[in-house]
């Protein structure tokens, strides 16, 4: 018997008719031979509800209370599926993360987990019931505390149990028919992808693509958990991410046999930009700045360092960071302003970062001269630069992003015939 692990997305239990056809297509595939594990998310946008309420009763953010707000979601939708699969006529047990043994460090709002003990998830499909988890929340094992993954952390609770289950696959269902080469809300003629590696997937999520949490597929590759992404609105296959580099790509009838250069183009308007102005340029301070900047917990990604334009013996040095860390990090930076000497800060919210991820991409000259090119004919801008082996990132104003994600997906040869399906969901 197969033990199969299957996450469902905000967007597929949007309503109680989601609901409804969720636990149908649970316990068809429990009738098909399979012990089934269920992870599900918070029902349509309500984790974005809860926060726009928590904004309207306080102005700071209470870590501890946010994280007891925001797991309620995922309490909701569980407790709902459960009802809905004995309706359809299958037995099933809901359970909380710190149930489930999801066991996590304090750390509210970005918790990771440090150990999973699924005892009772064992229990209850070993006697032939469905197990549904809370998605994206555990228990502190030092204060005891309810905490939360981070936005999208569902994806990462799901294959977290695959690994301590010993799960023979991890189906992550959404609103689209899988990982495309862009995402189809921006780029309708973006293709379905059939097989990724890990390593295009981690770049993928890494900028921006939320298709899948970033963790979630780190996770995955650490584990050996083979990942199927697949629409819960049909029946179609999805794309496969392959957990390990020498497994066999299945290569379907008309499919290159070389891989392709380019994987896709991700987005990511979640970030924000800080400019440092007017830094003395002296050695130790790019490193005073970024321990300032470490110790208020801030992500950061791109970074740029130029010749300030205001004088001599002074340089700028900008970098992006996700919005919602931007407040702590300025606040920082303004207490140790006369300790490192700068002259001030600027913070720039209305930017957008564009990705061209392809592991092809190392071997074949020519990739960035086209991508510039093609951002230059689009009449975009460009304000930050990053690179690795597999991966050209720049950061353009956000009223162009979506301009030059469909030119660079043109560019690279990467339009597909049809255009791609969403099925439902807001896109926030
Ligand atoms: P869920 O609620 O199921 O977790 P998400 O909204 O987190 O769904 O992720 C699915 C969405 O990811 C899609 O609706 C799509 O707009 C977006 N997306 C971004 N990049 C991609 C991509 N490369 N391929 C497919 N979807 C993508
Ligand atoms: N409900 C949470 C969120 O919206 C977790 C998830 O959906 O994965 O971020
Ligand atoms: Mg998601």
């Amino acid at each position: 018997m197969a033990l199969i692990v299957q996450k469902f997305g905000g967007s597929s239990v949007a309503d109680a008719e989601g609901i409804k056809r969720v636990a149908k297509r649970v316990v068809e595939t429990q009738a098909a031979g399979n012990r089934v594990v269920v992870v599900v998310s918070a029902m349509g946008d309500s984790t974005d509800e809860l926060l726009d309420l928590a904004g309207q009763v306080s102005s700071s953010s209470n870590p501890r209370e946010m994280d007891m707000l925001l797991s309620a979601g995922e309490r909701i939708s569980m407790a709902l599926l459960a009802m809905a699969i004995h309706e359809a006529g299958s037995s099933a047990q809901s359970f909380t993360g710190s149930q489930a043994g999801m066991i996590t460090d304090a750390i509210h709002g970005k918790a990771r987990i440090i150990a999973v003990s699924p005892h009772r998830i064992k229990t209850s499909i070993d006697k032939g019931d469905i197990a549904i988890v809370a998605g994206f929340q555990g228990m502190s094992q030092d204060s005891n505390d309810i905490t939360t993954l981070g936005r999208g952390g569902s994806d990462t609770t799901a294959v977290a149990l695959a690994a301590a289950l010993n799960a023979d696959v991890c189906e992550i269902y959404t609103d689209v028919d899988g990982v495309y080469t862009a995402d189809p809300r921006v780029v309708p003629a973006a293709r379905k992808i059939s097989t990724i590696s890990s390593e295009e997937m981690l770049e993928m999520a890494a900028s921006g693509a939320k298709i899948l949490h970033l963790r979630c597929v780190e996770y995955a590759r650490r584990f050996g958990v083979p990942l199927h992404v697949r629409s819960s609105f049909s029946q179609l296959e999805g794309t496969w991410v392959l957990p390990n580099p020498d497994d066999t790509i299945k290569i379907q009838e008309g499919e290159p046999l070389e891989q392709p250069i380019i994987s896709g183009v991700a987005h990511d308007r979640s970030e924000a930009k800080v400019t440092v102005v007017g830094v003395p340029d002296i050695p130790g301070k790019a490193a005073e700045i970024f321990g300032i900047v470490a110790g208020a917990h801030s992500n950061i990604d791109m970074i740029v360092q130029n010749v300030s334009t205001h004088g001599s013996g002074r340089t700028d040095i900008s970098f992006t960071l996700p919005i919602i860390e931007g407040a702590d990090a300025r606040a920082a930076l303004k207490t140790a302003q006369a300790d490192v000497g700068y002259e001030s800060v600027e913070y720039d919210e209305q930017i957008g970062k564009l990705s061209l991820i392809g592991a092809g991409m190392r071997s074949n000259p020519g990739v960035s001269y086209k991508f510039f090119k093609a951002l230059s004919d689009a009449g975009v801008n460009i304000d930050m630069i990053s690179t690795s082996e597999i991966r050209i990132s720049v950061v353009t104003s956000a009223d162009l992003l979506d301009t030059a994600v469909r030119a660079v997906h043109a560019a690279f040869d990467l339009d597909g015939e049809a255009v791609a399906t969403v099925y439902a969901g807001t896109g926030r």
